[in-house]
């Protein structure tokens, strides 16, 4: 039987950027566009990695208030920080990277997504800008959209495939 291996991740970003909904896209596959908004939530999904590995995703999803983020992200094998390609919330995101590089583990896995890929054509943040920034800050990045579902499981299998195992 295949063994699992469980990682800690933590959702990062501005409010409304749609951390909750990719979430729950991933573990349930469920979308609202009418979600109240989080305060905590603890959530695990596990995903065969191959026929010897299962991973373990135990998933925190708060508010991300900056104040509670080094206890937010101790131990986090994995950050998930997401910025709404509709709004202006890249920079938030920029922010949080620099946040994890100063204080968090320095193996810690770090994945950009821009959510929200089904409203191109309200977009506001160039794919270009945010895949420049990704890759000159080495981290893992994509687009994403909890509404439809595209690029969600892709995204957690990438920082599956990235993660130490013993
Ligand atoms: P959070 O505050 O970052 O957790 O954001 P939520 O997950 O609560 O989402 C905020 C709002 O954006 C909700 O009304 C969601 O329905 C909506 N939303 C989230 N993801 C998407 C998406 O991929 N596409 C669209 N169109 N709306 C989304
Ligand atoms: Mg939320």
């Amino acid at each position: 039987a295949p063994r699992t291996a469980s990682f800690k991740l933590v959702l990062l970003g501005e409010s409304a950027v749609g951390k909750s909904s990719l979430v729950l896209r991933f573990v349930r596959d469920e979308f609202s566009d009418f979600r109240e908004s989080t305060i905590a939530a603890f959530l695990t999904q596990t995903v065969p990695l191959d026929d010897s590995t299962n991973i373990k995703f135990e998933i925190w999803d708060t508010v991300g208030y900056k104040s509670l983020a080094p206890i937010y992200f101790r131990n986090a094998n994995a950050a998930v920080i997401v910025y709404d390609i509709t709004q202006a919330s890249f920079d938030k995101a920029k922010s949080w990277v620099r946040e994890l590089q100063r204080q968090a583990d320095p193996n810690i896995v770090i994945m950009l997504v821009g959510n929200k890929s089904d409203l191109k054509a309200s977009r506001k943040v160039p794919r270009e800008l945010a895949e420049q920034f990704a890759k000159d800050e080495e981290l893992l990045f994509t687009e994403a959209s909890a509404k439809t579902g595209d690029g969600v499981d892709g995204l957690f299998m990438s920082i599956a495939k990235k993660l130490p195992l013993a």
